[in-house]
């Protein structure tokens, strides 16, 4: 630098400095902290985490992470802690235990939107780990970025990000935490995101507008970027693909609560070893990603 430039940068400085110092440094709008995301979904899906299937050592290394995680983003702890264990009988009738992680975000208002995900996956079968990183760490991991969000952004409601365990063994954990009625009375909306970073054409589903339709105005004036969200796959005659309790919302469905689920067609890598970090479109995953967000404030709102 010669002593033009420098002479130049110390006005430029001093002019700069005299022309904001009246004001607030201005800060940009809060968004979403997609290399975060991304980071949480590979870890969340390595693996490390032997497929997270419910009772295993690979899950409770990833209900630690989560738990880490959420404080690290500022999300409170669910009444008064991180994690909610509960036991369920599985299919051949044995007790098991499993463990829901549930942080939340106050907002102005008691009444709550629950936002889930569920963590638990198929684990290791004949030597080979099923990652699940769409089913569910997708859903799980985005569960974080929106409450580090909302962290920065209070929102309206009070909103409890609750990840889940023992999906894949029939919703338990879901059912566990409907359980609570006083809770539950508070409950305005369950949006359930299970499977939403794998689709080669860009499309998500929000599907429950049949039950609700007066939720789907609020879906239809969000803006999807370069994601095509198409409603369906909630109608009684639809059989197999009729979503309605195919996840986690079912268990509020079953309690009579709205809910909007956010998901993708079943794929190539559904329930296989192949659902891997590798195989995730990333693109679209974060364009998925800020579409449920604008979602989420678009419900808030109301
Ligand atoms: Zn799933």
């Amino acid at each position: 630098m010669n002593y033009k430039h420098l002479l130049y940068s110390i006005v430029l400085l001093f002019f700069v400095g005299a022309c904001t110092s009246e004001q607030k440094p201005v800060e940009g709008p809060t968004t979403l902290d997609t290399s975060q995301l991304v980071e949480d979904l590979r870890v969340l899906s390595s693996d490390e985490m032997e497929g997270r299937r419910t009772g295993t050592e690979g899950n409770r290394k990833a209900r630690e992470y989560l738990v880490e995680r959420f404080k690290q983003v500022g999300a409170e702890p669910f009444k008064g802690e991180y994690t909610h264990p509960f036991t369920f009988e599985n299919r051949s009738g044995e007790k098991l235990e499993a463990v829901n992680v549930i942080g939340q975000i106050n907002g102005q208002t008691d009444s709550v939107i629950v936002i889930t995900a569920h963590y638990d996956h198929l684990g290791v079968r004949d030597s080979l780990i099923f990652n699940g990183t769409d089913d569910d760490a997708s859903g799980t991991a985005v569960l974080l970025a929106y409450a580090d969000y909302f962290n920065k952004e209070e929102p309206n409601h009070t909103l409890v990000f609750a990840a889940f365990d023992a999906e894949e063994m029939g919703l338990k954990g879901a059912r566990a935490f409907v359980e609570d009625s006083v809770l539950l009375e508070r409950v305005v909306l369950n949006i359930n995101l299970d499977m939403i970073s794998q689709n080669d054409k860009g499309e998500l589903y929000a599907s429950g507008t049949y039950h609700h339709p007066e939720l789907k105005p609020v879906l239809e004036s969000i803006e999807t970027g370069d994601v095509q969200l198409l409603f369906g796959h909630d109608r009684p005659e639809q059989g197999y693909d009729d979503w309605t309790s195919a996840s986690d919302h079912g268990a509020f469905h079953a309690k009579g609560k709205k809910f909007i689920y956010f998901g993708v067609e079943d794929h190539e890598h559904y329930h296989k070893a192949t659902d891997d970090f590798d195989t995730i479109p990333l693109d679209f995953y974060k364009s998925s990603a800020q579409v449920i967000l604008n979602a989420i404030l678009a419900f808030d709102e109301r």
